[in-house]
């Protein structure tokens, strides 16, 4: 074997391995948009024998030896190669570190957590959780050590959701957006709320769906490439640059809910759709992390569509749309309607100055939980205290606390920061994309081509060469900084809230 022949190979299993994400993956999309409910078995039963086979093409010993000899005999390859062999391997390099008894026991045990947690949620009993939880954390403790040893577990769980990650950089990042967060809060919490009651007047979904289609076009997405469904909750899914799905879902009495959420799913498939075409079928195709992608999905929904300009360029389209329900409304008070800041319990329904401070609660528990400082028996009543400490607000149930999230129950410890980096990280590239853009101009034109175009060669194009943070330097001229989402969110709400 040389080089360039086991290359080549490679490259094959890669594409061979594509093929079957994508079958999964579209069979997984229509399960949960348009299957009948009594498909569920078989489905579940194709996915099954489809993923084993995707299991031992990933893992198995012809992969295994390909990738063994190119990593050893790495000389000819492009920085680029290597970086797309280094992206394949990542995998399974932790598989590989865990005793394969104890991975089987802890997928168990995840099935089983996951219907747990369910019941605990309905049912409000935090306590026949609780064993599952010390299970669960247990393990991605003792997995942590397996995957690198000697170094904390919970900064290799961090750096396995935002690679570059660490328990130093969180706490730090949390700490400054906490001080500047928390007393802004409080002050708006005094502050005249704004009227947001026209919004939850009747919005036909035949006219909310008409609002999509034309928000897609507004945001350039292409619907050749792209196309949108319906779904219990809202996701993006990509099987290629040139195939995107996205979903919303659409309620008779909150259309924002679902305007939002196709502009936040948006910001996804843009991403997606928007790759470099020497990447696809390899493993540098597709958004670099979690951290990344929710900077794009949050810029596009809040610094974008949450603006001044956005709701002034969108209004006469409300109008025409909803020409009863919007009569009377003007662009100001939808402006102000969408930016209403209320602390509130639940994480997924938060606005956008909240919900940072949500994060901060999971993090600060989870690190504690993993670092052994925290028992699960004494979870709730930390989440309370610290609830009432940052927002102010008395959880009055664990199944509005400490259950609400899926993410512990299926052995998630680690998730939960990258969804406030990514709006950190959005705020830092809206800051460098306004140096070059006119940025506020395009939104109110309602022409974001040339946002998306700035992002492609910024960000898009890049796929998974870079990391997070090197993505984040060279897309800014400087290192990753907290500073612009907390001035940004500091300016925002402060001249909403007249403070
Ligand atoms: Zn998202």
């Amino acid at each position: 074997m040389d080089t360039t022949s086991a290359f080549n190979k490679f490259r094959e299993t890669e594409k061979e391995i594509h093929a079957y994400n994508h079958a999964l993956g579209l069979i997984y999309y229509d399960s949960v948009t348009s299957a009948p409910k009594g498909a569920a078995d078989g489905i579940a039963e194709t996915m099954g024998a489809l993923s084993s086979r995707l299991y031992e093409l990933t893992t198995g010993k012809t992969t295994s030896e390909i990738v063994s000899y190119l990593l050893e005999n790495d000389g000819g390859l492009t920085f680029e190669q290597k970086k797309e062999l280094k992206e394949f391997n990542r995998d399974n390099e932790y598989m590989s570190s865990i005793p394969q008894d104890e991975y089987v026991e802890y997928q168990k045990l995840v099935s089983k957590s996951e219907g747990v947690w369910e019941k605990a949620k309905k049912e409000n009993d935090f306590p026949s959780f609780a064993p599952y939880l010390e299970k669960l954390a247990e393990y991605n403790r003792r997995f942590a050590e397996y995957y690198k040893p000697g170094e904390k577990p919970y900064d290799v769980l961090l750096d396995m959701y935002e690679r570059g990650l660490s328990t130093e950089k969180a706490d730090k990042f949390f700490g400054e957006l906490k001080d500047s967060i928390v007393p802004l809060i409080k002050r708006i919490s005094s502050a005249e709320a704004p009227d947001d009651s026209f919004m939850s007047q009747t919005f036909p979904v035949s006219r909310q769906r008409e609002l999509s289609a034309r928000l897609m076009k507004i945001m350039s997405i292409d619907e050749n490439r792209c196309g949108i469904g319906e779904s219990e909750h809202p996701f993006t899914t990509e099987f290629n640059k040139n195939d995107v799905r996205l979903t919303t879902h659409y309620y008779e009495g909150a259309f924002a809910d679902s305007m939002f959420s196709v502009i936040h799913e948006g910001g996804h498939a843009l991403y997606e759709l928007n790759g470099c075409d020497e990447y696809e079928n390899t493993s540098l195709a597709g958004g670099v992390s979690m951290g990344i992608h929710e900077s794009q999905s949050r810029l596009f929904e809040n610094i974008i569509g949450r603006s001044r300009e956005f709701c002034e360029s969108l209004m006469p389209v409300l109008k025409e749309l909803f020409p009863g329900q919007m009569s009377g409304v003007s662009a100001e008070e939808l402006y102000r309607a969408v930016n209403k800041a209320v602390p509130s319990l639940i994480r997924i329904n938060a606005d956008e100055l909240t919900y940072p401070l949500h994060i901060i609660v999971r993090y600060e528990l989870e690190k504690a939980l993993i670092g052994g400082e925290l028992e699960v028996s004494k979870l709730p009543e930390a989440w309370n205290e610290k609830y009432k400490e940052y927002l102010g607000v008395e959880v009055p149930d664990d199944a509005r606390g400490v259950l609400q999230d899926s993410h512990w129950g299926g052995g998630m410890f680690g998730y939960f920061p990258s969804y406030a980096l990514g709006s950190a990280y959005g705020a830092q590239i809206v800051n460098t994309m306004k140096k070059e853009l006119p940025f506020k101009e395009l939104i109110l034109r309602g022409d974001l081509r040339p946002i998306v175009g700035w992002l492609t060669t910024h960000i898009y194009r890049f796929g998974k060469l870079y990391d997070p943070e090197e993505l984040i330097e060279k897309c800014c001229g400087e290192k990753f900084s907290a500073k612009y989402y907390i001035d940004y969110l500091t300016n925002k709400f402060k001249e909403l809230y007249s403070l």
